[in-house]
Order: C-alpha cells, then sequence, then structure tokens
C-alpha cells in the first residue's frame, strides 16, 4: 500500500545518550504525524531508540544497512537477522554513502534486498545519479539501472515491501536541493518503471521518498507532488523541531 512515510537518517552522528535526547525530543514535539515516522539511529542505538518509540503509534525503527550475507565470519559487520532481533522493520539499503566511500554495488545491493526481505525488514532502497549524469540529461536511464540490476528481480508480493527514495547524490548534504519539478519529474519516471515491470496497480501503490537536504522549510513544496510520498532525510532529522515540521509537510 502506498503510504507517506518521513523517514530521518541519522548517518554517523550522536552518541548513545544524545540519540536517547533526541528521540526523547522528537516524541515530544511530533503530535499525530499524517504518515509513518521512521527513524535510523546507528546500530548502537537501535534497541534503546526502538524500545522508546514502539509505544507510539506511526513510528517506526529502521537500520541504517545490512550486510549482504545471512551470517558468518564478517568481523565488524551485522546482519539482518540481528538487526530485526533489535525491534527494527525497516532498513536503508544502497545510501549513496555506502555506494561511494564502501563500493556497494548493484548486485550486492540486489542481495542487501533479498536477504532483509527473507528476514521480514522492508527496505528502503536509494537510487540517484551524480551531478555529470544530471548535466547531461540520462538521469532517468541512470536511476533505471539502478532499480532493474537492484530490485527488479522481486516477485511482486516481496516488491511491494520495498519503499523507494530517490536521492540525486548532488542534492545529499550539499544544501542543494532538487526543484520540486526536478524530484516530481523524476519520481514520475520511477512509477512509470515500476508500472512497465509490475504493473499500473503496483507502481500506484509504491510509495517513494525524496531525499536530498530536505528540510523544514522545501518539505512542503516538496510533499505537495503528485509523485513524491514524503522523504527521507539526513542532517534535518538531526533537529527535533525541523524534523518535526517536516513531518508535519506530509500530504
Ligand atoms: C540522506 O542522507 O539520505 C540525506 C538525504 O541527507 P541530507 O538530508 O542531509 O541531504
Amino acid at each position: 500500500m502506498r503510504q507517506q512515510i518521513v523517514a530521518g537518517n541519522w548517518k554517523m552522528n550522536k552518541t548513545l545518550d544524545e540519540g536517547i535526547e533526541l528521540t526523547k525530543s522528537i516524541l515530544e514535539t511530533v503530535e499525530k504525524p499524517r504518515g509513518l515516522v521512521v527513524i535510523a539511529p546507528p546500530f548502537t542505538h537501535l534497541r534503546d531508540v526502538g524500545k522508546m518509540i514502539k509505544v507510539r503509534k506511526h513510528f517506526h525503527l529502521a537500520a541504517q544497512n545490512c550486510h549482504h550475507e545471512q551470517k558468518g565470519a564478517y568481523t565488524g559487520e551485522v546482519s539482518a537477522d540481528m538487526i530485526a532481533s533489535c525491534g527494527a522493520e525497516f532498513v536503508i539499503i544502497g545510501h549513496s554513502e555506502r555506494r561511494q566511500y564502501f563500493k556497494e554495488k548493484n548486485d550486492v545491493l540486489a542481495q542487501k534486498v533479498n536477504v532483509a526481505l527473507a528476514k521480514g525488514l522492508r527496505p528502503i532502497f536509494c537510487c540517484g545519479e551524480p551531478l555529470h549524469i544530471r548535466e547531461v540529461d540520462t538521469h532517468v536511464g541512470y536511476v533505471a539501472k539502478q532499480l532493474k540490476a537492484s530490485l527488479f528481480h522481486l516477485h511482486e508480493e516481496d516488491f511491494r515491501k520495498v519503499v523507494i527514495a530517490y536521492e540525486p547524490i548532488w542534492a545529499i548534504g550539499t544544501g542543494r536541493t532538487a526543484s520540486s519539478d526536478q524530484a516530481q519529474e523524476m519520481h514520475h519516471a520511477i512509477r512509470v518503471l515500476v508500472a512497465k515491470k509490475y504493473g499500473k496497480i503496483v507502481a500506484n501503490d509504491t510509495t517513494i521518498l525524496y531525499g536530498g537536504s530536505c528540510n523544514a522549510q522545501n518539505a512542503s513544496e516538496l510533499f505537495a507532488q503528485p509523485d513524491v510520498d514524503g522523504g527521507l532525510i539526513g542532517g534535518a532529522s538531526l533537529k527535533a523541531e525541523d524534523f518535526a515540521t517536516i513531518i508535519a509537510a506530509l500530504k
């Protein structure tokens, strides 16, 4: 089912105590959200943050990544099973920072999607183009390739559990946001790609979030676009007031 979602990706920020404080402030500041609120703290905070939010309707927990194998000798890694056992329902997969700094390629991301789904987690699958691709106007083809390589092998039942996050790399953490027209154009293009693969009903049911310098000032305009179903928020999710304003911007 298509859902309105605001997800906060804390990245590698906040100690455990700071994360607990931030969660407290978010819970105090956000009143009845119109959609789902997903919080993605670091792995080390999952259980504590999860316990705090599970008493609140509409709040859900996510991890920021998972390993592509189920278990084994992968020192320092965290499995989908472990994440689920801490209470998470979602996992972010394919964030551009993972692709860039940890060299995660489309095939490994497909494995992550599979293992997450097998363990009952809903992937928040990130896609998006770098600036040089946008500049030569091949962004739709670039994103299509990411989706085909990492998601479109799924059967419809599993695909329906996936949330797509369109995050143009040139807009992430840069303060440079895609315009609402640029976001709408790409979200619509993604929906058309999904329709070609899974049919119109599935496409219409697919949740597609925008990410990339979305903040308290621009969220309403972005979320007002017909194919934008909310946002994946980095920097602005670290301030309870800003995050609450963004959540209030949901349709
Ligand atoms: C992100 O990390 O997914 C993101 C969108 O970051 P920011 O909002 O800081 O651009």
